[in-house]
């Protein structure tokens, strides 16, 4: 689930096109009737909160603590570039007695101001798990990072090569089945189309209409669509996505040296 759709870095080629300014975060009214809507029907094996950043949401720890009750078993993961921790004075305490795991993900080995900040981000988050126990992974994305359209901004396009299994087949973001709305989604790359259609008036452009309209899973589906959501796997909307996985160049692209500039 995206906590927050809004980013500080702005990272080409993101799954959740929060690279292009998108705003705003999921209140905690709003954001808990949507989970315990689901509650009650799924287990996840792991929830992941993420964005966007996540830090961007000031209910962020009511989210750590409902995840907690609501799938005490179920791995819980924190997604976040790591920069904005001090935002939310009791994180780390709240991680701690959550048992949720902070991941910490890596975008560039060559932005210095980045660099900058991160390295003392994370010598400051390792000072506290030192401190508190909480666990921690490494999300190092510079080499991994999953492209799922071509272009940018107003140009980009869907792969559209016609072949949703191969696509599905060779996709890093399969697992990665979205809360968004109160419904499910496949996948962020599905669930947040709209917010970069929106945007940049992609809903006018032919080559996304397929996508654009994809259906989502409604709290309201039946126990038999719910069953059927989840043992789907390619479907023609994958057809979006490239059918070979490429190296890309991450391409970062670092607001904070915007700002600080
Ligand atoms: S850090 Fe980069 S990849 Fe992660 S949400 Fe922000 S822009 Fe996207
Ligand atoms: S549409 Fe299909 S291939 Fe593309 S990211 Fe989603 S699950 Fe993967």
């Amino acid at each position: 689930m995206d906590l927050a759709f809004s980013c500080d870095l702005a990272c080409s080629g993101c799954t959740h096109y929060s690279n292009y300014g998108n705003k705003g975060h999921v209140s905690f009214d709003i954001g808990e009737k949507w989970l315990r809507a689901w509650a009650g029907r799924l287990t996840p094996g792991t929830f992941s909160m993420l964005g966007g950043e996540p830090m961007f949401n000031p209910d962020l720890l009511s989210y750590l603590r409902l995840a907690y009750e609501l799938w005490p078993e179920s791995e819980r993961v924190l997604i976040s570039n790591g920069l904005n921790h001090a935002r939310h004075p009791k994180l780390f305490e709240t991680l701690a007695t959550t048992h949720t795991r902070l991941d910490v993900s890596f975008h560039s080995y060559k932005d210095i101001q980045y660099l900058d900040q991160f390295n003392q981000s994370l010598v400051e988050i390792e000072r506290q798990r030192q401190r508190l126990g909480f666990m921690l992974g490494y999300r190092p994305s510079e080499f991994t990072f999953y492209r799922t359209y071509q272009g940018e901004g107003a140009s980009m396009r869907p792969y559209a090569q016609n072949d949703p299994l191969t696509s599905w087949t060779v996709c890093l973001g399969k697992q990665c089945m979205t809360l968004h709305r109160g419904c499910l989604w496949k996948c962020p790359p599905l669930a947040f189309l709209e917010l970069a259609a929106a945007r940049f008036g992609l809903d006018k452009v032919k080559e996304w209409q397929p996508y654009l309209a994809y259906q989502p899973l409604a709290p309201s589906a039946s126990d038999a669509e719910l069953d059927a959501f989840l043992r789907r796997e390619e479907e023609s909307c994958c057809a979006m996505c490239p059918t070979r996985y490429e190296y890309q160049e991450h391409g970062l692209v670092s607001r904070l040296a915007k700002r600080m500039a």
